[in-house]
């Protein structure tokens, strides 16, 4: 069977919402050529056991479980791998990715319009406060070091066939699908929608791990920082040409001594300057390391 179109669904402990998940989502792909495969990034909840529980009804639907949870890039990448469809969607398990949006992509992608069809946010209102903040921030890292515009971007995206096995030929290891959809240059057009609240449960980003996500998106995207050091470090030297001037002046008319507190200014600024420097070199090492190592992206344990 060779569907018109796959909608690929990363899901963690998402338990209590999956089964109501898939029930909007068959009602919106009615008549719609379609395989549905949810991929269980290690759940520690019943998860699986729900999406066991809903083969019988869905004739369409596959499934994998990860061996434990690697990550949603890992479960996008793994779902984007089994997909046969001419055109594959992924989308979020938790209900924020309205399924009821589907047939809209869909057609645009049908009239040949765009290659991606892209599902950008137009509110964030069930969002909180904190969520709303980083988003920003971490939006406004994005577009400075690698000059992608994420804001608004979400994983929630229609892929012709032919982005997907662009995607899938890209070799990295570590990944950031929203950024790499973009980076590919196929033609983009943009549908928005509201994100709606979760249908059960709580968002998994903590924002501890949201940081961590933006060091991969920005190391895996951008030397930019790299080249930023650089600059940085020749401020550096021209401020420490005039200070030593300074200082050989003040030697020269014998008031040497009450340099003190500039002094000890010039060794914090330079000191917390080289700290930065290499946490940012180490960043770009621990990216290179990740991907020296070859290992597989995910394991999987199960599948349906
Ligand atoms: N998810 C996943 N693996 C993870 C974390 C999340 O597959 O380690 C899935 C999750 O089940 C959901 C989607 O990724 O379908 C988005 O996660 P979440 O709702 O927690 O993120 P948010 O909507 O707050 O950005
Ligand atoms: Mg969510």
């Amino acid at each position: 069977m060779m569907a018109e179109i796959s909608i690929v669904v990363p899901a963690f402990n998402e338990a209590e919402g999956i089964c109501a998940f898939l029930k909007q989502l068959d009602s919106a792909l009615s008549g719609i050529d379609s395989e549905i495969i949810v991929v269980d990034d290690g759940s520690r909840d019943g998860t699986w056991q729900a999406i066991k529980s809903q083969k019988e009804n869905y004739a369409n639907l596959s499934a994998m479980r990860f061996t434990r949870n690697f990550g949603k890039e890992a479960a996008i990448l793994a779902g984007l791998r089994h997909a046969k469809g001419r055109a594959v969607v992924v989308m979020d398990s938790d209900g924020q990715h309205p399924p009821s949006l589907i047939p809209q992509m869909l057609e645009i992608w049908r009239e040949g319009r765009a290659h991606i069809v892209a599902a950008q946010k137009t509110s964030r209102d069930s969002d909180s406060l904190a969520a709303k903040a980083n988003a920003r921030i971490f939006n406004s890292l994005m577009k400075l070091t690698t000059g992608l515009d994420l804001s608004g971007a979400s994983d929630f995206r229609l892929l012709d066939r032919r982005v997907v096995d662009a995607l899938l030929e890209f070799p990295e290891k570590v990944r950031f699908f929203r950024g790499m959809t973009v980076w590919t240059g196929f033609s983009t057009v943009n549908v928005g929608f509201e994100v709606p609240p979760r249908i059960a449960g709580s968002s998994h980003w903590s924002t501890s791990q949201l940081a961590k996500l933006a060091v991969i998106a920005i190391t895996s995207f951008s030397s930019r920082p790299l080249g930023l050091i650089f600059r940085l470090g020749l401020l550096g030297i021209a401020a420490s040409f005039l200070l030593f001037l300074q200082a050989i002046y003040s030697w020269a008319t014998g008031i040497a001594i009450s340099g003190w507190t500039s002094l000890t200014v010039v060794i914090l600024l330079f000191g917390s300057a080289n700290l930065l420097g290499i946490g940012v070199l180490g960043a770009y090492l621990s990216q290179i390391f990740e991907e020296i190592k070859r290992r597989p992206e995910y394991l999987v344990g199960e599948t349906l």
